[in-house]
């Protein structure tokens, strides 16, 4: 024999595919699987293959992921309240990036932005929207706008219309 037989693979039978090694007679088969060493390397070219390949994949990661998430979520209840306070923490941290992000953007857009709040602002105020109306309430008032019961705004919203209409029929 001119070759030897690498580690791991010994020679066998032919394969059914006749796949023959070094003219010996009889096929270079893998030692763990019984498998010619050729035919393996087609199969492993096939369509089919490579989707059982991917989902065996696909059913690893996610067994590593439910893994991960419950160990996870074990540590986080263990740690209450280191838990929670990194949690603030990290929340506190990314509301600072954003208002640094927004601010840098501001400065570029300035007019534009400036511009299109003014248009908002006119829209809601000629429209009646909510968030006019709880502006409005809480401009003589220590309440918070979010904390306006729905009903004080409906009822301020009817004595704007009457307000207007007033205003229309004195000045024509
Ligand atoms: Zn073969």
């Amino acid at each position: 024999m001119k070759t030897e037989i690498p580690k791991g693979k010994y020679l066998g039978t032919l394969c059914k595919r006749g796949h023959e090694w070094e003219n010996s007679g009889g096929s270079l088969r893998l030692s763990s699987t019984r498998n010619c060493v050729y035919c393996m390397a087609l199969r492993r070219k096939t369509k089919k293959y490579k989707e059982l390949q991917y989902r065996s994949g696909v059913k690893l990661r996610r067994l590593n992921r439910d893994r991960y998430n419950g160990y996870a979520r074990t540590h986080y209840h263990a740690h209450l309240e280191e838990s929670r306070a990194k949690g603030r923490n990290r929340g506190r941290k990314e509301k600072a990036v954003r208002a640094v992000r927004y601010k840098k953007y501001y400065a570029l857009n300035r007019e534009s932005i400036n511009c299109k709040n003014r248009e908002q602002r006119k829209k809601a105020s000629v429209g009646l929207d909510d968030s006019y109306i709880r502006q409005i309430l809480c401009l003589r008032s220590k309440i918070k706008a979010e904390d306006i019961p729905r009903e004080l705004i409906d009822l301020k919203r009817i004595t704007l219309k009457i307000k207007r209409l007033l205003w229309e029929i004195q000045n024509g």
